[in-house]
């Protein structure tokens, strides 16, 4: 038996599963729900749900597509993953390059089903597009449905220098072929394009409880001990993800707190010190720096309007108003946004570590 293994979300798998039997799923699907949860599981389950050759009992998990999904091969199955923007600058070597960065990151996650976030620097570009319309346009090899699964939604950015290919995006997602089913997936659902969010009909994901975490940890990480388990479920807010990303999340959050006490010092030399630690000059690193700003940041805003989240770091409990942090978080969105050009990432920093100084403690 190789059916997707989803921990949780029992009601909305049955919901689904009536859909599917009744010929009444919808066409274009948003999943939302916090990081971690399991939404593209969730999408490739329904795949393996949509495709399986035994409708009575999708996913059966023996018949040749249920296989073909579960070892991420269906020819029918495309799973858009965010990637770095293609350095090629002609159309058809652009898509081929973004196919070929899609197929690596999807190597990468048939070897080791436990995978980050994308990072800042990572996006459903134009070229992803094109790719999406262009096997959209042909017949299924296995002739039955296609099924797209596009992880991290609020990250097509198709319109980027192309209303071209924006719009005829936004058409096929208006009005899909026949067959074709288009998953969504999003941890923000305000951050989806609008023209997106009102043509999908939208699914919550809740969060996990403490046994389904720890069900979680034990079959996906099973060298983890049972005190290790409770501990990194006790810290994991109903995110499975965050469970097994534990450590990871730690250090740049370290780092963040770092960043941020080094910018409130201020005075002469913060620049110099901030730039001479090797930890944010990597770019990987940096756009995961970015990325728990945004969080740390978010969360800070939350705390602030009375929200439950993660703890504020200390250096951030003396900033009032809270409108602070959401100028601050503007201006780490456009650093992202910087980040993903050819820049080099330390004179980002410098930018943005300036823009932070102003907008928390000026
Ligand atoms: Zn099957």
């Amino acid at each position: 038996m190789k059916t997707i293994p989803v921990i949780g979300h029992e009601t909305v798998r049955r919901d689904l599963s009536r859909a599917l039997r009744s010929g009444r799923l919808p066409q274009v699907l948003l999943v939302t729900g916090d990081q971690g949860v399991g939404k593209q599981t969730l999408g490739r389950w329904l795949a393996q749900a949509a495709l399986c050759s035994n409708p009575p009992e999708a996913p059966c998990g023996t018949c040749q597509n249920c296989r073909l999904v579960a070892g991420l091969t269906h020819p029918d199955f495309h799973w858009l993953i965010p990637i770095a923007r293609p350095k090629a600058t002609e159309g058809d070597k652009q898509i081929e390059e973004a196919a070929d960065s899609i197929a690596t990151a999807i190597a990468a996650r048939r070897a080791n089903p436990v995978y980050p976030a994308a990072t800042g620097l990572e996006n459903h570009g134009v070229a992803s597009a094109r790719l999406l319309l262009k096997t959209g346009s042909m017949t299924t090899v296995m002739g039955g449905r296609r099924i797209y699964l596009v992880g991290e939604a609020d990250r097509l950015v198709p319109q980027e220098a192309n209303p071209e290919a924006a719009n005829a995006l936004l058409k096929f997602l208006e009005e899909p072929p026949a067959s074709t089913t288009v998953i969504l997936t999003t941890t923000d659902v305000s951050r989806v394009l609008p023209t997106i969010r009102s043509r999908a009909v939208p699914i919550r994901l809740g969060r996990l409880s403490d046994e389904q975490i720890d069900a979680g940890l034990v079959s996906l990480a099973p060298t983890i001990d049972a005190a290790e388990r409770q501990r990194r479920t006790l810290g994991a807010e109903g995110s499975l993800g965050r469970a097994l990303h534990h450590k990871a999340s730690a250090t740049t959050d370290a780092n963040v707190e770092q960043l941020l006490a080094t910018i409130k010092q201020g005075g002469a030399g913060q620049y110099e010190r901030i730039l001479s630690q090797a930890t944010f000059a990597a770019r990987g690193d940096f756009a995961e720096l970015l990325d728990g700003l945004t969080a740390t940041l978010s969360s800070a805003a939350r705390a602030d309007l009375g929200g439950a989240g993660r703890a504020v770091p200390a250096v951030l409990r003396d900033v009032t108003p809270p409108s602070r942090f959401l100028d601050a978080l503007d201006r780490v969105t456009a650093a992202r946004e910087a980040a993903q050009g050819n820049v080099n990432p330390q004179l980002v920093l410098a930018a943005v570590t300036a823009e932070l100084a102003e907008a928390l403690w000026h």
